[in-house]
């Protein structure tokens, strides 16, 4: 804009010049066109500054919209509509497609021990962690309260479970002490549950692969918490094999 301003100024120069020195109608009229020029390129300039603000604003609006805020993870809203297209994306290239379902186990013990400050930590923290171990190409979101859902594209149930375990392992091992305010920490545990299934071979919706998800969860937190469960989609892939977890 400044260079803009400077060629403006010396064009405006040269017109008062070509005036003091009265040479002629034509000299004036040349001036008074490169004025306008300039003039124009002015306000294209400031147009186009105004549309990458706008542009700028606009993403960090979407940013907002599709982020949790006490996490950083990707919210529910952003899981529901990137889900369905991971499916069909996944079933169009007939490639696996992962999701894996985690929960805290006991939390409200957390919240009623350390209060919710605590709580709030513990679920940064768990976030921190998941986005430390997964891939690059994974989506990572808070479904619910202290509920995570994580979808691994390009991923088959075999390396999910590897990836649920190291989850698992790295949040059980996690030393809460480290988090403001827990002040007797030492008696504390925090550990996951965490169901595991995949897509169907020849595709399924999105509702029936989270409700598979889920149950999975279910049984994992019903044989004891601190768990991986894996359950299988029922279909058989084209050489006749059942998926197996
Ligand atoms: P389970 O092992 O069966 O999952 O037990 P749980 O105590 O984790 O499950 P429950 O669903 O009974 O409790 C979830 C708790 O999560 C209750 C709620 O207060 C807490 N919670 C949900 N969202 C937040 C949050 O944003 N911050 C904090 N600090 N707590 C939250
Ligand atoms: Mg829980
Ligand atoms: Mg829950």
């Amino acid at each position: 804009r400044a260079i803009i301003v400077v060629y403006l100024l010396g064009c405006i120069a040269y017109a008062a010049f070509q005036w003091n020195a009265e040479s002629g109608v034509q000299s004036i009229i040349v001036s008074v066109v490169f004025l306008f020029g300039s003039v124009f390129i002015l306000l294209i300039g400031i147009m186009s500054l105004q549309t990458a603000n706008d542009i700028l604003h606009i993403a960090e609006l979407r940013l907002q919209a599709t982020t949790d805020p006490l996490t950083g993870m990707f919210n529910r809203r952003f899981l529901d509509q990137r889900l369905p297209e991971e499916l069909t994306r996944a079933k169009a290239g007939r490639l696996p497609l992962a999701v894996l379902m985690l929960d805290i186990d006991h939390f409200k013990n957390i919240n009623d021990t350390y209060g919710h400050d605590v709580g709030d930590q513990v679920l940064q923290s768990v976030g921190q962690i998941i986005s430390g171990l997964v891939r690059e190409s994974d989506i990572v979101a808070r479904y619910g309260g202290e509920e995570v859902i994580i979808l691994a594209p390009n991923t088959t149930v075999d390396v999910a479970q590897i990836l649920g375990e190291r989850i698992r392992i790295a949040i059980s091992t996690f030393d809460l002490a480290k988090l403001g305010g827990a002040a007797h920490s030492d008696e504390a545990t925090l550990t996951v549950s965490i169901g595991i299934t995949g897509l169907a071979p020849h595709g399924e919706e999105f509702e029936s692969v989270i409700r598979r998800a889920d149950q999975a969860l279910y049984r994992a937190k019903a044989a004891g918490r601190n768990l991986v469960v894996c359950l299988p989609t029922v279909s058989t892939d084209d050489d006749g094999n059942n998926e197996t977890c």
